[in-house]
């Protein structure tokens, strides 16, 4: 009954007494959103300064959703990356759509990723994917992000398009980047400093992100698997971790399944004499000791599941 609160009336004389402290902090959360390979990842990765969301020189690699977390001294800024933007083709696609929209449910903020050389190239900003986007959340805040202006010949020509941003009334600011260059992403975060409500830190200062290790080390092997081999099989397969515990000698255990639709992937995957899937084991394997920073003993399974992309059940299972 006497509690004083931020915004009631002090009950007990404590009001005044010239120390008081006013919430000075801002925390919000972000959602990165744009076509696929604008480099939404790669702009996480610059601003979080850690290899949370994986990278990879293909199209629509991040199926799921990566929440990476930076903070300092007066501001929270908690990242949602997203899916690229694309028309659902599979079963998988739809339920990757939808994870689009909760992610910009629960924004504060939208932070639009553009690659600064296509809309050049197609002499706009706008397309037929984020437009909708902007016009259902027009009451969110949205920064235009100009990304891969280090591959743009002259600076300049990203004027027009900045000038484009600001006529169509989407946008509240917009910054010319370069991800890859780690160029102008401070004062990219600046700005979304700048839009996070006012409010209190929703998590410890030093947590990079409340996703568990097991989620990363999956990363790392379909990343692994991304490098390895081309085409066709890195998009029939998923990784899930089926143990993940710490043995006598100290080593790390970590046992994960590949999973493929077919047996002539499943073939491809393992390669001749073992060769291939040992390679990725290796890669995987140097990727994972390092992000955790301790020595794993990692196995590789390959199991086909057939048609897995397309089989809603399976999918649940999948954790899409
Ligand atoms: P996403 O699909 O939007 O997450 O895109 P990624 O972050 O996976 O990047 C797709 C490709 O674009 C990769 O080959 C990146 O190296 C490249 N890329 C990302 N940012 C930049 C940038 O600022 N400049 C250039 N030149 N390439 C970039
Ligand atoms: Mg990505």
């Amino acid at each position: 009954m006497s509690e004083a609160t931020a915004s009631g009336t002090p009950s007990e004389g404590t009001a005044n007494e010239g120390t008081a402290t006013e919430v000075a902090t801002r925390c919000g959360t972000v959602a990165i959103v744009g076509r696929p390979n604008v480099g939404k990842s790669t702009l996480l990765n610059a601003i979080l300064d850690a290899h949370l969301s994986i990278v990879t020189p293909k199209a629509q690699t991040t199926r799921k959703r990566v929440l990476g977390i930076a903070t300092d001294e007066n501001a929270q800024l908690i990242f949602i990356d997203t899916p690229g933007l694309i028309k659902p083709k599979y079963k998988m696609q739809h339920s990757m759509m939808g994870y689009v929209d909760d992610s910009l449910n629960e924004a504060d903020v939208l932070c639009v990723v553009v690659d600064v050389v296509k809309a050049f190239d197609d002499k706009t900003i706008l397309d037929t994917f984020t437009t909708p986007i902007l016009t259902k959340y027009r009451d969110k805040p949205a920064v235009l992000v100009l990304n891969k202006m280090d591959a743009l010949h002259l600076k300049t020509e990203a004027l027009f398009l900045m000038e484009e941003a600001r006529l169509s009334g989407f946008y509240k600011r917009a910054v010319a980047v370069s991800a890859l260059e780690n160029k102008e992403v401070d004062a990219l975060v600046d700005i979304l400093k700048g839009l996070v409500p006012k409010g209190p830190f929703l998590y410890d200062k030093d947590q990079l992100s409340t996703l568990p290790e097991r989620f990363f080390v999956a990363e790392l092997i379909r990343e692994a698997i991304y490098f390895q081999y081309r085409e066709e099989v890195p998009y029939s397969t998923d990784v899930t971790i089926v143990e993940f515990e710490e043995r006598e000698n100290g080593k790390w255990y970590i046992a994960a399944d590949i999973i493929v639709e077919r047996e002539t992937q499943k073939g491809i995957l393992i390669g001749a004499q073992g060769e291939a899937l040992k390679m990725v084991g290796e890669f995987s394997r140097a990727a994972i000791e390092k992000h955790l920073q301790h020595p794993v003993f990692l196995e590789l399974y390959v199991k086909v599941r057939q048609d897995w992309r397309n089989d809603k059940a399976q999918l649940t299972g999948l954790g899409y």
